[in-house]
């Protein structure tokens, strides 16, 4: 050292002045054109010629794309600092991970206190500083469920909630110039962002001693700290080599108020500057470094997983347990998890490559996550590898007139259908918007169109899967046609499906209705919902739930789907569900299969916590002993959430063996969610006589005995088979795993 073989960046430096407001905005603009990699603008929040930097940032990054947005630096005693971490995360998410944060403890106190600041002395303002990073960092850590408490003397926070996490590792650069400052940087932060013309002579090289010192001191890798140099644009080429080379300094910031200027430095300054450090660097041994992970998250890193060997493909978007974008990782629509890292692949190509890393990690639990809904199975885990396909989530028109369709696996159901509803096209999915792709289109897909258009892969004409072996397959009735049929009903135990090939049917408008039931008389209201769901026109399907009782009654609630837009016809079809039982509410609204989709979402970030317990069986009709005994299984208080989906109707139709998903002729799939405690695995005992199969999207046990209610025995046979094919080793096994060795007792 001091070259860190930090990646050499340019950037510009722009007075926020307010004549005319466009001004700073027009010259960011222009940076992105120009191919600087970063826009900062100076803070002086007591300047009434100047715009709020906040704002400018703000209004600067939507107006830009790819160039990254920082304040130089954030005037700290004016911008308190919970606030700011959120500014910054917010900006962040919004930007698409495109913010830095400089900061600074002020200067001009005279103006800082005439705008209401607290005036700090020179070693108070170290303290605060400190105070303030604790609080901006203790706010982005929402994988942390604790409220947040931290700072003291400056900036006491008691019990802050957490979050938004940023979209990414926000770094924390200082503009600093004094011993104690740097010896913070070196201890707390991500750079070093001093000005030129404010550095005395040996400065920098006294500096960057100081920050080394202070980090490997505090037990991190001085190679964490980037530094980072405001200049002033007359330097030569040479100069900031030399400092590039000698001094450290990867990223330049040069004045950008001057256009001609900001062109010159551009296009003569950083080309030559960028040659020379290359050249250099080549003939030194040198590498340029990548990312450098800091102390704190190297220290929450999990056993068993080489984190060092990934490949460059994926390694800069690798999430692990330190990162800000690690909360995401942390909860599934219903589960808790804590994975050790986690891979983000946008490319079939870097799938491939998650899949190598995967293969060389059998030793640790894999997870295939497109969005986080599965209740069954495991796309997060506890400590083991997850593969995030979320960016893979294309949705694409091959052919309106034949309702072709190309889906990514990272798309939500809701996405799919905004694009598909203005062409008049509907893949029936589940009944909720905001689940996967990936997940659902691999396992069945019971959904508001069911008894008129079958299940979910029962439109799929092909998929492209990469497998266990790295190798991308495509299956379809001609190609692969055996890896075909497994995907269709337990795909995730075959690969990862990267792309999914639709028939989309015509579907235009739809009733959505919406009934509430006193159901005291349970088992009267479940077998007469069995008979009229049965004897309803196939344009229709829908679902029931029942809950505990409520003030000594028990109501249960009806969402139902009518594929016609005829006010009489809906009405006429809906009328013996609506007589099933004392009808207390109801609503029929005439809506587009993207607006039910869209209803059905929440953008929140998922909260799931521990782990689920539900149990899931597919039912010929409901008997009336079937009825009783889920009487009784409610009555005990066994399940908060029972409920009867519609199947049968044109999922009937197609053949027991034309796919993996086998049980063809139930029509009700029900699925019941209680507690360890409640007493379900007990009562739920009691219904499996009643039953013939089960949904595993539904199911929250695993084991043998669960996998064969999961399947027909001939169909299990034939799967195990083709496991032992596809995935040998049984790499894909987070969801209801087929253990290609096990022999099946039951096997036909
Ligand atoms: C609120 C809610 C409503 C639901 N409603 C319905 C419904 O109406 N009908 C219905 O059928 N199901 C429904 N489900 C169940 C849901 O379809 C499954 O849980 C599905 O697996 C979720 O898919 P995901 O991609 O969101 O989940 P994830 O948690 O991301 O994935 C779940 C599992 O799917 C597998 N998987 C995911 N992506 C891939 C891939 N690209 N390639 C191979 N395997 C993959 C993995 O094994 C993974 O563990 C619902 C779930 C929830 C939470």
């Amino acid at each position: 050292m001091p070259d860190y073989g930090h990646p050499l960046r340019f950037g510009s430096f722009i007075t926020p002045a307010n004549s005319p407001a466009s001004q700073p905005v027009r010259l960011a603009v222009l940076s992105e054109e120009l191919g600087f990699d970063l826009v900062t603008f100076q803070d002086h929040p007591y300047q009434a010629s100047f715009l709020d930097t906040w704002t400018l940032l703000s209004w600067a990054g939507a107006q830009t794309e790819r160039v990254q947005l920082s304040g130089n630096v954030l005037n700290l005693p004016l911008r308190q600092p919970a606030v700011l971490a959120r500014s910054a995360a917010s900006l962040d998410l919004l930007s698409g991970g495109r913010v830095s944060l400089g900061i600074g403890a002020g200067g001009f106190w005279d103006a800082i206190e005439a705008m209401g600041g607290r005036r700090l002395g020179p070693g108070q303002a170290v303290d605060a500083l400190d105070e303030a990073i604790d609080v901006i960092r203790g706010i982005w850590d929402a994988a942390e469920r604790r409220p947040l408490r931290a700072g003291g003397k400056y900036y006491r926070v008691a019990g802050a909630k957490r979050g938004p996490a940023p979209a990414h590792d926000i770094p924390i650069w200082i503009g600093a110039y004094k011993p104690r400052m740097l010896r913070l940087t070196g201890r707390k932060a991500d750079g070093w962002l001093p000005s030129l013309s404010y550095l005395q002579p040996g400065h920098l090289q006294r500096g960057n001693r100081a920050i080394d010192e202070a980090a490997a001191a505090a037990g991190r890798d001085p190679r964490e700290i980037t530094r980072l140099l405001n200049v002033a644009g007359s330097e030569s080429a040479d100069d900031l080599a030399r400092l590039a080379l000698e001094d450290g300094i990867s990223t330049f910031i040069v004045m950008g108020d001057d256009e001609r200027g900001l062109r010159y430095f551009a296009t003569e300054i950083a080309p030559a500057v960028r040659e020379q450090v290359d050249r250099t660097r080549a003939e030194r041994g040198n590498e340029s470094l990548g990312r450098v992970r800091n102390s704190i998250a190297l220290s929450k890193r999990r056993s068993g997983i080489d984190y060092d060997g990934l490949p460059v493909s994926l390694v800069s978007r690798a999430v692990e347990p330190g990162d800000a974008a690690y909360a995401r990782y942390t909860s599934s629509y219903l589960r808790g998890a804590a994975p050790g890292l986690v891979l983000r692949p946008e490319t079939v190509d870097e799938v491939r490559d998650a899949v190598a890393v995967a293969a060389r990690h059998r030793h640790v639990p894999l997870g295939i996550f497109s969005a986080g809904h599965g209740l069954s199975g495991r796309s997060l885990n506890d400590g083991g590898l997850v593969i995030d396909v979320g960016p893979l989530n294309a949705v694409e028109i091959l052919d309106a007139e034949a309702g072709r369709v190309r889906v990514g696996p990272g798309a939500r159901w809701a996405d799919v259908a905004q694009t598909l509803t203005p062409h008049g096209l509907a893949i029936t999915s589940g009944d909720y918007g905001g689940v996967g792709v990936g997940g659902l289109a691999t396992a069945d897909g019971i959904g508001w169109l069911a008894r008129e258009h079958g299940l979910t892969i029962d439109h799929l004409t092909g998929v492209d899967v990469v497998l266990a072996d790295g190798t991308l397959a495509h299956a379809s009735a001609t190609q692969n046609p055996e890896l075909f049929w497994a995907m269709r009903g337990a795909g995730a135990n075959f690969g990862v499906a990267v792309s999914f090939e639709f028939e989309a049917p015509r579907v235009g408008q739809l009733a959505l209705a919406q009934f509430v039931f006193d159901a005291t008389d349970v088992a009267s209201s479940l077998r007469r919902w069995g008979t009229a769901i049965e004897e309803a026109d196939r344009s229709v399907t829908g679902e029931v739930i029942l809950g505990g009782r409520q003030g000594g009654r028990r109501y249960a609630q009806a969402l139902l789907v009518v594929d016609s837009d005829d006010p009489d016809a809906i009405v006429e079809r809906l009328q013996p569900i609506a007589d099933i039982a004392p009808l207390l509410d109801h609503s029929i609204a005439l809506t587009g299969y993207d607006q039910i989709m869209q209803s059905m979402l929440s953008e929140a970030p998922q909260q799931g916590q521990g782990e689920p317990h539900s149990h899931s069986g597919l039912v010929r009709h409901l008997t009336p002993a079937f009825a009783a005994d889920a009487a009784a299984l409610l009555e005990a208080g066994a399940s908060y959430f029972f409920q009867i989906r519609a199947v049968g109707g044109a999922v009937s139709d197609v053949p027991a063996e034309a796919t993996a998903y086998g049980w063809r002729d139930a029509n009700f799939s029900v699925a019941a969610f209680g507690t360890r405690s409640s007493g379900l695995d007990r009562w739920w005992e009691r219904l499996i006589p009643h039953m013939e199969g089960m949904y595993l999207s539904f199911e929250s046990a695993t084991g043998p005995e669960v996998l064969a209610r999961a399947f027909p025995p001939d169909h299990l046979t034939r799967l195990r088979a083709l496991k032992q094919r596809y995935d040998p080793t049984g790499l894909f096994r987070d969801n209801f795993f087929i253990d290609p060795g096990a022999v099946d007792d039951n096997a036909a």
